[in-house]
């Protein structure tokens, strides 16, 4: 069945996946739904966007993101609440973010109404495939990749955005235990850390491989240069409680301005919790450790929303933060859930319904 838009080509898939789909036992990331947005960049401009069934893509092999890595993405969550309304949490900056990473990447930007009128339209198409309550929900990822053929060296002049989605459940269970690294970065100054770039990711896979065999999760990533100051907490922005301040980094080149981040610092706030927003010293937090001010470390990102963490190392050295009554994790995760389920209200005006 091909409908045509005046702005959008929708082809919708011919059978469904669903009705196979055991929603109570789905590993993060790795089912999608029936449909894909696809949009193309050739002859100097984005051409007609398609919603097509999900399927596999044919290029060629010598497409410059396979060589060159040039791409970028996003990670945002649809939720639905209990009258069947689907909400998106404050998808704008997700536009402004991936057109930020894009123009880092050398990628051309994508039009605002091209985004918008795309994720609605595809989270309509594939409702159904949008569980309620608590935990569940659709994550949307929008990526942008080059793939003008040829091995030259050079930024290439053909692209194509996509957005896929994958029903998921809360993302990590169980405990979270970081390493904090003084050997490997994960970004530099001047350098794509605060893009979302693929090759960002790529580059953490083999650290994060060690740091697993000495036990821990997940890595906090300290300054290229140094390695004095906690930038990052694997793919999430970390916050440390220190008696009853929070205490985060500022976002710098070397660290990406997270959605939620910015989102737990404005509800921290209208909570009257202090936040201080600084550089943060390796040696403070375990000074802070020693002496017992340090109460609280979570990371925070939009497919854990925030996530404890519930010890550390560092140089050999393992360190336990141990559970608190009246944690400004759970209190912060709580609110923001009952802003992105339309359970609480949304004094931000952060809720984006999807129409
Ligand atoms: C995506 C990402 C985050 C979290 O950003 P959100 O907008 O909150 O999802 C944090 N750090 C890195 C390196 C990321 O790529």
């Amino acid at each position: 069945m091909i409908v045509e838009l005046p702005v959008m080509k929708i082809v919708k898939t011919a059978q469904s996946k669903l009705e196979g789909i055991d929603f109570n036992n789905l590993p993060f990331g790795s089912t999608f739904t029936d449909h894909m947005f696809v949009c193309d960049y050739a002859n100097g401009a984005w051409q007609t966007p398609e919603i097509v069934p999900y399927g596999p893509l044919s290029m060629d092999p010598s497409a410059s993101v396979l060589h060159y890595g040039q791409a970028v993405f996003e990670g945002m969550k649809a939720y639905k609440d209990d009258e069947d309304k689907i909400w998106l949490f404050r998808p704008d900056e997700n536009h402004k973010r991936i057109n930020k990473s894009s123009v880092r990447l050398h990628i051309p930007e994508f039009p605002a109404d091209y985004f918008f009128d795309g994720l609605n339209a595809l989270l309509k198409l594939d409702a159904a495939w949008i569980q309620k309550g608590l935990g569940n929900s659709l994550y949307v990822r929008p990526f942008v990749f080059a793939n003008t053929a040829g091995v030259q060296a050079a930024p290439g002049n053909r692209y194509k955005f996509m957005i896929i989605c994958s029903p998921v459940k809360a993302y990590y269970s169980g405990e979270l235990k970081v390493k904090i690294e003084d050997r490997f970065s994960r970004a530099a100054p001047g350098g794509v850390g605060y893009a979302k770039a693929a090759g960002n990711y790529g580059a953490q896979f083999y650290p994060t491989s060690l740091a697993q065999k000495e036990g821990f999760q997940q890595i906090i990533w300290t300054d290229a240069a140094s390695h004095q100051f906690l930038e990052e907490a694997g793919t999430m922005n970390v916050f440390f409680r220190i008696n009853d301040t929070l205490l985060t980094a500022p976002v710098n080149d070397s660290i990406l301005d997270g959605v939620t981040r910015k989102s737990v610092i404005e509800v921290a706030k209208s909570k009257g919790i202090a936040v201080d927003i600084r550089p943060v010293e390796v040696s403070e937090i375990l000074e802070a450790q020693k002496t017992g001010a340090l109460k609280e470390i979570f990371g925070c990102g939009t497919a854990v929303v925030v996530s404890p963490i519930s010890g550390f190392g560092y140089r050999g050295d393992q360190f336990e933060v141990k559970p608190i009554e009246n944690s400004f994790a759970s209190e912060l995760k709580e609110t923001l859930l009952g802003i992105q389920y339309n359970t609480l209200p949304d004094p931000f005006g952060w809720r984006y319904e999807v129409r």
